[in-house]
């Protein structure tokens, strides 16, 4: 069952030279080895980033029950490894693993990645690279695995395209196994030549309307070299891929058993989705347009999981995730349920995505927060009449009580977050950031009768595919800089912590989501250069991927700065979302409108 070579490599000869060694070894309680000659077919889950944050992410625990609740499948993980224990396993010649089995990823059947964040994809080839398995992807054999990716990159998988077989779009748990058995039937009719993989891929593509496989489409680009769109280059594959959508969210199986971690991981909890989507249409938003439409888990079916989870865990924190709970109908009485029953345990619930709103109010005594921790709000901007512009449905008295209600309930902490560079921003919406952190600092200190703590963060806001911004330019880097120097010098109190997030991190954001086929050139010049981790402000190497990006002759001007209008084609038009396309253009249109309007 256990690959004991790489094993022994591993365990006799890197472990004790690397940092954490915890993370590469498996066992972990609830993982889920099985005997390779027992199944019809291995698949690997892989997470770009390191195990600590991969072991947080809700999707893959999802993913690997689905597919290891089937008996006839095995399915496996792997993670980023960090750069010294990339460079032992180069030294050791070993390949790359997965944590269950020891197996070497290119002995999967497929390999499965989770495209979380645009600049976690030099870790994608990293890993691809660790694994023997060519970059790419027309170079593989029917031999290799077949290499999917799934997860928000697929928003735009155009930059990516050359690395990958195929993308899945949409909900994950009921598409991947049916990818799954589809590769499966495909090999078994196949040889081991690339032109047999050629074939298996199109028998997959033929068959599943929410699977994209770059190698049959074609970009089509304009006089400029502006990519306008994506043609089929066969007659039957699908022209547009329509997002898999699980229709039955409540009797979707979840996770009850969820792998407990070696090492301490960015959340250690037991984690319930309690609602997929959110009825919000904030207009920057990727998250709503991709998680569509609003579907709902009752009541006695998530008590019910957490029960499970937490037997089978023993955790002693209890998470409700979804994009926006305040939404949940049922809030109250879920709180009231779960709280009955797992107070007396000392067992916390936690509720990460709350809005300030009425029922915020009502539910706050429901929730034994860490009221250490403070009270965490998304106003995104902070003047009304901007707010109503992009979409988001609250307003600053709304926020205001909501900070009240805090502080007289004991929270000494208040986070605020704040995007900068929106469509149509003032001066008056930048001074406004500080004006709401310093009232709220002012309230806090009035109601506790000693100062609170109020952090405002400021992001550069990138326009992501897929939502009604995408046709509007990103603000260039000089205004950035010259926005960020004025929030500075508005800062009066001290109380008040400005954290304004790094600008070059936000501009490479924005050519990788934006990005069409050229761009997979500029991402593999600069892992081939170095670039690892790029998600990490500590190992970001901005230089690195500017050159590579000009030596790629990608026209950043053109790519991220220019303004289109709401029918201009863009290169990721041929992925659909669930209200279509015409959702995005008539939401930019009311955007113009409305920014019009405000400026009157
Ligand atoms: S409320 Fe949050 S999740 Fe919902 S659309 Fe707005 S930003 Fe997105």
């Amino acid at each position: 069952m256990l690959n004991q070579s790489i094993k022994d490599i591993v365990v006799g000869r890197i472990l004790s030279q690397v940092q954490t060694p915890g993370q590469y070894i498996g066992g972990e309680w609830n993982s889920r080895p099985k005997d390779h000659s027992t199944v019809r077919g291995k698949l690997c889950l892989a997470f770009p980033d390191t195990y600590g944050i991969g072991m947080s992410n809700y999707g893959l625990q999802v993913l690997y029950d689905a597919m290891n609740s089937r008996d006839d499948w095995a399915c496996e993980r792997v993670f980023t490894p960090m750069e010294d224990m990339e460079r032992l396993l180069r030294e050791h010649d070993a390949p790359l693993y997965s944590l269950e089995t020891f197996t070497p990823l290119a002995d999967f059947d497929l390999l499965g990645f989770t495209l979380q964040y645009d600049l976690c994809y030099s870790n994608v080839l990293t890993m691809l690279d660790l694994a023997r398995i060519p970059l790419d992807a027309t170079k593989r054999t029917a031999e290799h695995p077949l290499v999917i990716g799934g997860g928000p990159g697929t928003a735009n998988p155009e930059p990516m395209a050359k690395f990958f077989d195929l993308f899945v779009l949409g909900d994950g748990e009921e598409a991947l196994p049916q990818v799954c058995e589809a590769w499966l039937a495909a090999k078994s009719r196949g040889g081991d030549s690339s032109g047999d993989r050629e074939s298996m891929l199109a028998e997959v593509a033929a068959r599943l309307p929410f699977v994209y496989v770059p190698r049959f489409y074609r970009p089509n680009k304009d006089e400029s070299g502006r990519t306008v769109g994506i043609d089929p280059l066969r007659d039957d594959i699908p022209t547009e891929i329509q997002p898999a959508i699980v229709a039955d969210f409540e009797s979707t199986p979840i996770p009850t058993r969820p792998i407990v971690p070696n090492v301490e991981c960015v959340q250690d909890r037991v984690a319930v989705e309690i609602m997929r989507g959110c009825p919000g249409r904030c207009r920057f938003c990727q998250s709503t347009t991709l998680k569509r439409p609003l579907r709902f888990r009752k009541v006695e079916t998530i008590v019910q999981a957490a029960r499970e989870a937490y037997s089978a865990t023993g955790y002693n924190e209890i998470s409700l995730l979804s994009l926006s709970t305040s939404d949940y109908p049922d809030l109250e009485e879920l709180l009231t349920q779960l709280q009955a029953e797992f107070r007396p345990k000392g067992v916390s619930i936690s509720v990460p995505s709350l809005r300030v709103n009425e029922q915020w109010r009502t539910v706050a005594d429901l929730l034994n927060t860490d009221r250490r921790a403070g009270l965490t709000l998304a106003p995104e901007v902070a003047l009304d009449d901007m707010r109503k512009q992009i979409g988001k449905r609250i307003t600053n008295d709304d926020l205001y009580e909501g900070c009240r209600n805090a502080f007289e309930n004991g929270f000494s902490r208040v986070k605020l977050y704040f995007m900068c560079g929106l469509p149509g921003e003032r001066e008056a919406d930048l001074d406004g950031i500080i004006d709401m952190a310093e009232h709220i600092w002012r309230m806090g200190r009035k109601i506790r009768g000693k100062p609170p703590t109020v952090v405002a963060n400021v992001s550069n806001f990138v326009p992501k595919p897929q939502t009604p911004y995408q046709f509007n330019a990103m603000r260039r880097r000089e205004y950035f800089a010259a926005a960020r120097e004025n929030l500075y010098q508005r800062k009066r109190l001290r109380g008040v912590q400005l954290k304004c997030h790094d600008i070059d991190s936000s501009l490479l954001e924005g050519v990788i989501c934006r990005g069409d086929r050229d761009v997979a050139d500029a991402i593999e010049r600069a892992w081939r250069a170095g670039a690892r981790f790029d998600a990490w402000s500590d190992k970001l190497q901005p230089e690195l991927w500017w050159q590579a990006i000009e030596d790629s002759g990608i026209d950043v001007e053109q790519l991220l700065h220019t303004d289109h209008p709401a029918d201009a084609r863009l290169p990721w038009d041929h992925m659909q979302i669930h209200q279509g396309r015409r959702y995005l253009q008539r939401e930019q249109e009311r955007s113009v409108e409305q920014l019009g309007e405000m400026e009157q």
